[in-house]
């Protein structure tokens, strides 16, 4: 393989969750590892899946042009500027295929979403990792957004930043946005992976949706992985200048989204009740989780996703390792660097229930 393959690690989900389930049974399992949403699709998505298996035998659209349609409605942009991808793990991975190369460096923040790192030593380049926040600072282990900038140097082809981020939880505003955007120079491509930007509400949050006119080098991912509760369909989207998106549509697959996911994003996308009725869900079970994380003691770092950092020191492999054989399963974040910290995502009220019962036998 070539020098960056050789180095990597094949993706960690953090533990076997088929086999947990089987041991478990589903039901009795509290998966809150994997960020996911709990109330599931809208069940247009599920309807319009049903709907499409008669053509099960046909190959689906390879530009998936009625969903892109819908998106570029949605966010008021060209149909040009929009590339399906299967989840937006793939165009991130694709970015880097495409505008990085040996010799070429690529910046992006540490604790910063795990294929940052990924696409770039598979693309052979190298890394730059920009030291975060403090823990202490208002945005513990946030992006410094100066100092990425300042890092952005003559080989630099790529700027990677998660707003919100995971596995940090942390986020940034509309003019920090905007004077980040200001000192990158415009032959450096800044991807802006707002995963999460669904269910931030904070009022000092800001997608680069509304500043991409401005700023043509910027290219934003998101998904129907969370949000919309389609994790299990695999399907994101890029936005950015119709000649960005034309280059790396040179490299798409030529069928990335699978008909049911195309149908089932469409339809998902017509429901803005469930999609609201979700997120204002989740805001309020994530405001109650980090309360009652925080009553015991816990340190947790703000969030606006769905899921919260939450330091446990020393105890953490313990901790753990207790949660697993109660059935809770969180995410632990030695392979970030954290490893005195555990990523839980919001679940529903009952699984939150649930997780906080095991806690307290644990912690106790
Ligand atoms: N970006 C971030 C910040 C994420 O947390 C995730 C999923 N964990 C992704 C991108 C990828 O999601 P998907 O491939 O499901 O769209």
């Amino acid at each position: 393989a070539q020098p960056g393959v050789q180095r990597l690690k094949a993706y960690d989900p953090g533990h076997d969750l088929v086999a947990l389930r089987r041991q478990y049974g589903e039901a009795h399992l509290v998966e809150l590892g994997s960020n996911e949403n709990p109330y599931g699709p809208s069940p247009a998505a599920r309807a319009a899946i049903l709907d499409s298996l008669h053509a099960l035998h046909r190959y689906p659209d390879p530009l998936g042009g009625d969903l892109k349609r819908a998106l570029a409605r949605k966010h008021g942009v060209e149909v040009g500027q929009i590339l399906l991808g299967n989840g937006s793990h793939e165009l991130l991975m694709q970015l880097g295929q495409v505008f990085a190369g040996p010799s070429e460096e690529v910046v992006f923040s540490r604790y910063g979403f795990a294929v940052f790192a990924l696409s770039t030593q598979a693309a052979g380049a190298r890394m730059r990792i920009v030291e975060a926040l403090p823990r202490e600072a208002a945005m513990p282990c946030g992006h410094d957004l100066d100092a990425i900038a300042a890092a952005v140097g003559a080989d630099t082809k790529l700027v990677y930043v998660a707003n919100p981020n995971n596995p940090t939880g942390t986020w940034f505003g509309r003019d920090a946005l905007v004077a980040f955007l200001d000192k990158i120079p415009a032959h450096v491509i800044v991807v802006m992976d707002e995963a999460y930007a669904e269910m931030a509400d904070a009022p000092d949050y800001a997608s680069a949706l509304n500043v991409l006119d401005r700023y043509p080098n910027v290219a934003v991912t998101r998904t129907f992985s969370k949000a919309y509760g389609l994790a299990g369909l695999r399907v994101g989207y890029l936005i950015a200048q119709p000649g960005l998106i034309a280059v790396m549509d040179r490299l798409r697959e030529s069928f990335n989204v699978n008909g049911p996911a195309l149908a089932a994003c469409e339809a998902a996308l017509g429901d803005e009740d469930h999609l609201r009725w979700a997120c204002a869900r989740n805001a309020e079970q994530r405001g109650a989780l980090a309360e009652a994380l925080a009553r015991r003691g816990l340190r947790v770092f703000p969030s606006q996703t769905n899921f919260v950092l939450v330091e446990f020191g020393a105890r953490t492999p313990q901790v753990e390792a207790a949660l697993v054989a109660r059935g809770v399963i969180l995410r632990p974040m030695g392979g970030y660097g954290l490893a005195d910290c555990i990523r839980i995502s919001v679940g529903s009220a009952d699984e939150n229930r649930r997780l906080l019962a095991a806690l307290d036998e644990v912690l106790a």
